[in-house]
C-alpha cells in the first residue's frame, strides 16, 4: 500500500515538474562525489601519517592500539599527520617505563557536527556508537569548551560515559593542544589525578620546570603500571601481540 502511495505520487511530481528526475540523479552523484572525497583525504592523512611513524618493535611492550577519530572541514582534516604523530610519539616516550606503546589502529571521518564541542552532553554523544572495546577511542576536534568556565576552551579531556564510568571512556583532544597533551589524558586513562609535582606532566600549575623535563614520576609509575594491569585483566584494553 505504501509503495503504492508513493509510486503514486512519484508520478504526480515527475508529471508536473520533469527536471525532479534530473535533480534526484545529480544529487546522488555529488553524495557519492563527497563520500569519494572524504575517503581520499582520510585515506591521505593515513598515507602521511604511516610515512613518518616508527611502529612499535619491542615485542615485550603491551601494544595499545588507538583510533582516530577526525572532522574534515572544506575537504581537509582540522589536523595533520605530524600533530597526531607527535602525540602519539611523546605518549610513547613516557609510557616505556611501564611498557606500553601506542598504535595507530585506524583513522575515521567523525561528522563536522562534532567539530566544535560547547557542552558536557555533546562530548557524550561522540561515545555512542563509535566506540570500539579493547582499544582507546580519540576524538580530535577544533574547540573544546571549558564547561565549568564560560568564554574559556581547554586542550583535552578524558571523558567517561556518565552510565559507564569505569568501562566506558574516551579522550578529546583539541587540535590546538600542544604535544604533550595526549599523555596527559592517558595518564588519566590509566587511573592518575591532577598531581602537584614539579616534573609531572599532571600538574596543571604554571611553573618554570622545563617543558621538554615534564613526564610523569615514580609515584605516578605505580598507579599506571596498576591500572594497566586491570585494564588488560579484564579485557578493557586488548594489547595486540
Ligand atoms: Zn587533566
Amino acid at each position: 500500500m505504501l509503495i503504492k502511495t508513493i509510486a503514486h505520487w512519484a508520478k504526480k511530481l515527475l508529471k508536473f515538474n520533469p527536471n525532479l528526475i534530473l535533480c534526484l540523479g545529480f544529487s546522488l552523484v555529488s553524495m557519492t562525489v563527497y563520500a569519494q572525497d572524504q575517503t581520499n583525504v582520510i585515506k591521505e592523512l593515513k598515507r602521511q601519517y604511516q610515512s613518518i611513524h616508527a611502529s612499535c618493535d619491542n615485542d615485550q611492550f603491551d601494544q595499545i592500539k588507538v583510533k582516530i577519530h577526525i572532522p574534515l572541514i572544506d575537504d581537509q582534516a582540522i589536523q595533520n599527520a605530524t600533530w597526531i604523530h607527535e602525540q602519539i610519539k611523546q605518549s610513547n616516550r613516557l609510557f616505556a617505563k611501564i611498557k606500553v606503546c601506542f598504535e595507530l589502529d585506524d583513522i575515521v571521518a567523525l561528522s563536522d557536527q562534532y567539530n566544535v564541542l560547547e557542552t558536557a552532553n555533546q562530548r557524550t554523544k561522540l561515545g555512542k556508537d563509535r566506540l570500539t572495546s579493547g582499544l582507546i577511542d580519540l576524538f580530535i576536534v577544533s574547540k573544546l569548551a571549558d564547561i565549568d568556565i564560560k568564554g574559556e576552551e581547554i586542550r583535552g579531556v578524558h571523558w567517561r560515559n556518565p552510565k559507564n564510568k569505569q568501562k566506558s571512556r574516551w579522550i578529546i583532544l583539541s587540535k590546538i593542544a600542544s604535544h604533550l597533551v595526549l599523555a596527559h589524558e592517558l595518564g588519566h586513562y590509566f587511573d592518575l589525578p591532577h598531581s602537584e609535582y614539579e616534573q609531572s606532566i599532571m600538574n596543571k600549575k604554571e611553573r618554570a620546570y622545563p617543558m621538554n623535563q615534564r613526564g610523569f614520576v615514580e609515584d605516578e609509575y605505580k598507579i599506571m603500571e596498576k591500572a594497566k594491569k586491570r585494564m588488560i585483566e579484564d579485557q578493557h584494553l586488548i594489547p595486540v601481540k
